[in-house]
């Protein structure tokens, strides 16, 4: 079961969860073109391998550990995770148009500070 990066990255996208990933599955790395442009980062599910390094490292709790702790207002970004591939603009694309539909849907999230906005997920 993959884990998930949620709503909180967008607006922060600060990395962290890059630098302590021993398996570089988490997209884009400053390193790479999508990065400037990408609204927040995505885990690719495959090549996750739940060791779970990433969920503390992150300052705004946005990753959640699982599919199903994933609360029922971030469902829609564990698609987003499952399709981004590095790389690959019709999949990098269609995960930020998830994304993007996301935040249109979800205006009273977003007005939450990204640091406050996992507190309101289950709410
Ligand atoms: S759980 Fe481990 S392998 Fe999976 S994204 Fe986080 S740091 Fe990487
Ligand atoms: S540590 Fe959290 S906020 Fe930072 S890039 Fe990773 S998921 Fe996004």
């Amino acid at each position: 079961m993959p884990f998930i990066i949620t709503d909180p990255c967008i607006g922060t996208k600060d990395t962290a969860c890059v630098d302590v990933c021993p398996v570089d599955c988490i997209h884009p790395r400053k390193d790479e073109p999508e990065f400037e442009t990408a609204t927040m980062l995505y885990i690719h599910p495959d090549e996750c391998i739940d060791c779970g390094a990433c969920v503390p490292a992150c300052p705004v709790a946005a990753i959640y550990d699982s599919v199903d702790s994933t609360p029922a207002s971030q469902k829609t970004l564990v698609d987003a995770n499952k399709v981004y591939r590095a790389g690959d603009a019709a999949t990098v694309a269609e995960a930020e148009g998830i994304v993007k539909a996301h935040v249109e849907s979800h205006a009273d999230l977003m007005a939450i500070a990204a640091e406050k906005r996992a507190e309101s997920h289950g709410k």
